[in-house]
């Protein structure tokens, strides 16, 4: 350790003689700016721990008191201490198996890169395997379109193939995967999904929505051997990127027992909260009650806020990018999408899904509900209004997911049910403005642009937020949404360098608060951790800079040096 430690510039102290009454700490970390997320938004040098647990905050003199014979002094050498970070959004067991077993194309910048990949993976399968990939990005691409049927074909070497688009709302198939779900010109569109055609009628791969089953029904089923796999890799990549909780949000029972799996034997080294997924009509509305009331009896047996249930999530509209997310306003027309453009539809009917949530409310089950369009937006948050009049409920914090283009109307919906029921907040992912921003300013046109991701309009009602990645559909780390928060900057800028504007901006202060406490509280631990302070499990960053110092463009490029998990080292840098 002592090695290690100096390696990277911090260097062990040697303990000194314990001084003060009450038990020695495990761990002191000293000579630091220790940013704390308390309610002031206190500083300090140094921290105690014992137990897992911080005991004691505030200058090197005071703490230094806590140093007995066995005590492990870390000197942070005027690096920067911040609570562990945490997603209130990411997929990171799906996201796990995307890295470890499919082609991954998230970092693709035209056609000819994307069909070399699916060349060079085709050349590694067994004939007759599926050929399945994620990530590629239209707005990433150089030619800002999906790749063809003729192009995948004549790359893909028979296999049946699947590339899911970036944003999970759309995927593209080629003729073998359409053959084998039974796809043709004839097969009409299923409720609450699109099978793209050309002028022709004929399928062009691309696959909306809940037609997207149709393709991926037919996919072999993933082992529990993999799903172990994916979230021990995951949970690694949070380590390095200072993050320490997360909820995942749309699980299946097969990926629940592989999360009980690895908490049971003390593998899951991060705080994890599961959705289930609640489907579409009342039928698996109520087995997801059952789900849930068994997935908490699991989670009760396990110790120490490393597992728990956060609830259920409905899946209410689709995506900005695929034209599918249930907005009031027609998408503006332009050469790839020409008019009529609609203006996209919701995924569950609205009288079934006021009834499901009315049900989850009642059964003392949170919620969280995918909404994008504004129209998605108004009935999710006038549903959680009824459904709370019907049976109040103080606490239950249910969510309102992505939630890119409030009305005012929703906006005070929204102010309203977090005074009134500890509920209704925006679970947002400052993310998407980079990573699909140079798409989404098409599909919201400039002036609703300038308003997506409200972060400013949020804090003016006094609207707290939980910040997120949606990982894989942006990449993991959380010091991208800190910065996205701030900056509101495209990838490539095919929009302008600012097509969102900088008027919807938070400071880094607000940002850094809604990846730690106020996520914490969308995870039910917000008297556990998403702060440093006494009490609380020492789930700590460390940092090679100060956030609240550094100017706006290096947020980005923050780099973790340790990270803590409940008083345990789970990562520390190379170099
Ligand atoms: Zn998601």
């Amino acid at each position: 350790m002592r090695r290690i430690l100096t390696a990277i510039g911090l260097v062990l102290l040697l303990a000194s003689p314990v001084q003060a009454r009450q038990p020695a700490a495990d761990l002191v970390l000293m000579h630091g700016i220790v940013l704390t997320v308390d309610d002031k938004d206190s500083q300090a040098q140094a921290m105690a721990i014992r137990d897992g647990r911080i005991v004691a905050v505030g200058s090197d003199t005071a703490i230094r008191q806590h140093i007995g014979r066995k005590t492990q002094v870390v000197d942070l050498a005027g690096h920067t201490a911040t609570p562990g970070l945490i997603d209130s959004h990411a997929h990171i067991l799906e996201g796990g198996l995307k890295e470890l077993f499919y082609l991954e194309l998230s970092h693709t910048t035209s056609i000819a890169d994307l069909l070399a990949g699916v060349r060079g993976q085709a050349a590694r399968l067994a004939p007759g395997e599926w050929l399945q990939g994620a990530g590629w990005n239209e707005g990433a691409l150089a030619e800002h379109r999906a790749p063809t049927l003729t192009e995948l074909d004549a790359t893909s070497d028979g296999h049946p193939l699947w590339l899911m688009n970036t944003t999970h709302h759309y995927g593209v198939a080629n003729s073998a995967a359409l053959a084998l779900a039974g796809i043709d010109a004839t097969t009409p569109d299923p409720m609450a999904g699109t099978i793209d055609r050309d002028a022709a009628g004929k399928p062009t791969g691309i696959l909306k929505e809940a037609a997207m089953q149709l393709v991926v029904s037919k996919l072999p089923p993933e082992s529990p051997a993999h799903r172990r796999a994916a979230l021990l890799h995951v949970m690694d990549e949070m380590h390095a990127e200072g993050m320490t909780g997360v909820k995942d949000p749309w699980l299946l029972p097969a990926d629940w027992d592989a999360y009980v799996g690895l908490a049971r034997n003390g593998e899951l080294t991060a705080h994890a909260c599961a959705l289930f997924y609640a489907g579409a009509d009342m039928t698996s509305a109520q087995n997801v009650v059952a789900t849930v009331k068994h997935a908490r009896l699991d989670a009760a047996t396990i110790s120490g806020h490393d597992l728990s249930v956060c609830g259920v999530k409905i899946l209410l509209d689709g995506s900005a990018m695929a034209r599918t997310a249930w907005m009031s306003d027609d998408y503006p027309a332009d050469a790839a999408h020409p008019a009529p453009t609609g203006h996209g539809y919701p995924t569950v009917e609205p009288g079934t899904f006021r009834n499901m949530v009315r049900l989850f409310v009642a059964e003392d089950i949170s919620i969280g509900t995918h909404v994008i369009g504004d129209q998605a937006i108004d009935l999710a948050a006038d549903a959680y209004a009824d459904a709370l009049a019907a049976t109040p409920q103080h606490g239950l914090r249910l969510s309102l997911i992505h939630a890119h283009h409030p009305s005012d109307h929703a906006l005070a919906v929204m102010a309203d049910l977090e005074k009134r029921y500890d509920a209704g907040y925006p679970e947002i992912q400052a993310p998407f403005l980079w990573w699909l921003g140079d798409a989404l300013p098409s599909a919201f046109g400039p002036e609703r642009s300038q308003h997506l991701m409200p972060l400013a309009t949020y804090r003016r009602d006094d609207i707290i937020f939980g910040g997120g990645s949606d990982y894989p559909v942006t990449p993991l780390a959380a010091r991208y949404g800190l910065w996205a928060s701030v900056a509101r900057q495209p990838l490539n800028g095919v929009y302008g360098q600012q097509p969102f504007g900088t008027a919807e901006a938070v400071d880094i202060h607000t940002a850094l608060r809604s990846y730690t406490i106020w996520n914490a509280r969308q995870l039910f631990l917000d008297e556990e951790t998403g702060s440093l302070e006494v009490g609380k499990w020492a789930d700590i960053a460390i940092w090679d800079r100060n956030p609240y110092t550094v100017a706006t463009a290096e947020l980005k490029d923050m780099t973790c040096l340790m990270t803590f998990y409940k008083g345990k080292l789970v990562y520390r840098a190379k170099s």
